[in-house]
């Protein structure tokens, strides 16, 4: 069996606390991995290897550590096959989506190539009499971020490639569910020219997260998951004095306008609601088509769309569309909403119950499931199924549709099909989610803008990575300086007002 190590101080460092997680190959259902479960002390190990790097970093002029993030570009193209393929071991999902996960992270590296630029601060020449004020953006210090399972190459990138790049060190504490690729991409950033100690990989669970949220030296958390741990660690961390950021779950809504192209519309919530197994949280999971034309127009064109989907292991190649959901428990998870949605009364019109693999019987494979004609009050509408299960709510009017993902507790994203401007922009202008697609079904932005929800999706006020995530990993100092001719003319003891 193979054990997986820590990454501190450049080196694979063994587990020392006892602990271990299971990590799971999803297309077996076999044990593939053991991974350390990090105790505060191995945390604390990290932490002073981080603030005895990070002062030498943060005085490594801009340019320099922009090089080094260019050539990390340079290798994560170079090992692009060797980490989907890790990746997709221990996550499930596609070689082409697992492609995609560094591709997506590999994008906000090569925006933090930047960072001169970025980090360039204010200068306001002459604000007063031979006054001059200037804002410098300073590195924090020692900076940390937990991950989600289901983009561990992605997400890790968004946190440490910004926090890097503005003169940080930064301690990644992954999922324990997929925690190789993770340590393949500090093992490239120490290649790419990084410092020992910049970037360090902690394995663990709550224990290794308490710890970070505890530790005096650490400044600021950034965090993506699940909602209720999102809450958790925002207030933890903000207690704790820290900067924190934290993304959670979501149930993204697509409105679909009668006059929308219905060919359109039900190819982008085939990819939208069954890439990943749904295990996105950018992925549809609630379609809304406006009137009941619309809606029987919409489920004749998903149902054989739905019945040709291919669900098989990544090793399958091209010819799967999705592969198994991350655990036994997340299948479960799924398998437990689907029965709420059937004994709650919406109807099951494709029912991936049943589903088989052979060869695989063991694996984690979760068949495509279609509901229709559900309500607000079920429990497949309010809550994040985070699997392979499409649920259609029917509206009888836009301003209903709007309404209803108004109202939903989460706001990650949504999207509106339509042909229509006028209602395009009004749906973009009225919503209460932070990611809106007009024709387009996963509206995640790339990295030179900011991705971030709203309501439940959220705490926290800056988003993830583009210009906010150069506000977030940096504290602004502002300078008044005046030279020795104003001294001469003795001091002020009223408060300085600019004329
Ligand atoms: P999760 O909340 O279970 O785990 C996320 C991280 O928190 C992991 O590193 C895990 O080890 C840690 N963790 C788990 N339980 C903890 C606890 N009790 N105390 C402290 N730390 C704990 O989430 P997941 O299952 O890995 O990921 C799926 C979730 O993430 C979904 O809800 C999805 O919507 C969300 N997500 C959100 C975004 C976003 O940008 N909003 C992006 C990706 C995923």
């Amino acid at each position: 069996m193979q054990e997986l190590t820590h990454y501190i101080n450049g080196a694979h460092v063994k587990g020392t606390s006892g602990r271990f997680a299971d990590v799971m190959n999803p297309a077996t259902g076999e044990v593939q991995a053991k991974c350390p479960l990090a105790s505060a002390e191995e945390l604390d190990q990290a932490v002073k290897h981080a603030a005895a790097a990070q002062p030498a970093w943060a005085a490594t002029n801009p340019q320099r550590r922009a090089r080094v993030l260019m050539r990390l570009v340079d290798l994560l193209n170079r090992d692009m096959d060797k980490l989907a393929e890790a990746l997709s071991r221990e996550h499930g999902k596609t070689l082409p989506d697992a492609a995609g996960d560094v591709q997506r992270g590999l994008e906000v590296v090569e925006y933090c190539i930047a960072a001169p630029q970025l980090l360039k601060g204010e200068f306001t020449d002459s604000a007063g009499p031979g006054i001059d004020m200037y804002s410098m953006r300073q590195a924090l210090g020692v900076t940390a971020g937990i991950t989600p399972f289901n983009f561990p190459a992605m997400i890790p990138m968004w946190m440490f490639a910004p926090a890097i790049a503005c003169g940080n060190a930064f301690i990644l504490k992954p999922s324990e569910r997929d925690p190789s690729v993770p340590l393949m991409l500090a093992e490239l950033a120490e290649e790419a020219g990084l410092p020992k100690g910049i970037l360090q990989v902690v394995n663990g669970d709550k224990e290794a997260v308490d710890a970070i949220l505890q530790h005096d030296v650490i400044q600021s958390v950034g965090f993506v998951g699940s909602t209720p741990i999102a809450e958790y660690i925002y207030a933890t961390g903000c207690a704790n004095g820290k900067r924190v950021q934290c993304f959670g779950g979501a149930k993204n809504h697509m409105i679909i306008m009668p006059d929308a192209d219905m060919d359109q519309a039900a190819d982008a919530l085939i990819g939208a609601g069954y890439g990943a197994a749904g295990e996105r949280c950018m992925a549809i999971s609630v379609a809304v088509p406006v009137g009941d034309e619309t809606a029987d127009r919409l489920i004749e064109k998903l149902v054989p769309r739905i019945e040709k989907l291919k669900v098989g292991p990544y090793t399958s190649g091209k010819d799967v569309d999705y592969g198994p959901v991350v655990t036994a428990a997340a299948k479960a998870n799924i398998e437990r909403l689907v029965q709420t949605g059937i004994d709650q009364g919406a109807e099951l019109v494709v029912d991936g119950r049943d589903f088989k693999l052979q060869g695989y019987e063991d694996g984690f494979f979760v068949g495509p499931h279609l509901f229709d004609r559900a309500t607000k009050d079920m429990d497949i509408y309010k809550q994040e199924i985070f699997g392979p299960v499409l649920t259609c709510v029917r509206a009888q009017s836009y301003e209903e549709a709007l309404g209803l993902a108004m109202d939903h507790e989460y706001g990650n994203g949504t999207a509106i099909f339509t042909r229509d401007g006028d209602a395009a922009r009004d749906f973009a202008n009225r919503i209460n989610v932070g990611m809106i697609g007009i024709n387009v079904p996963i509206p995640v932005p790339l990295a030179y803008h900011t991705f971030g929800g709203w309501k439940k999706s959220v705490f926290g006020d800056l988003n993830q990575h583009g210009p906010d995530a150069f506000k977030f990993y940096t504290r602004t100092k502002t300078v008044t300086a005046r030279w020795p001719s104003g001294i001469k003319e003795g001091g002020e003891f009223s408060i300085p007002v600019m004329e």
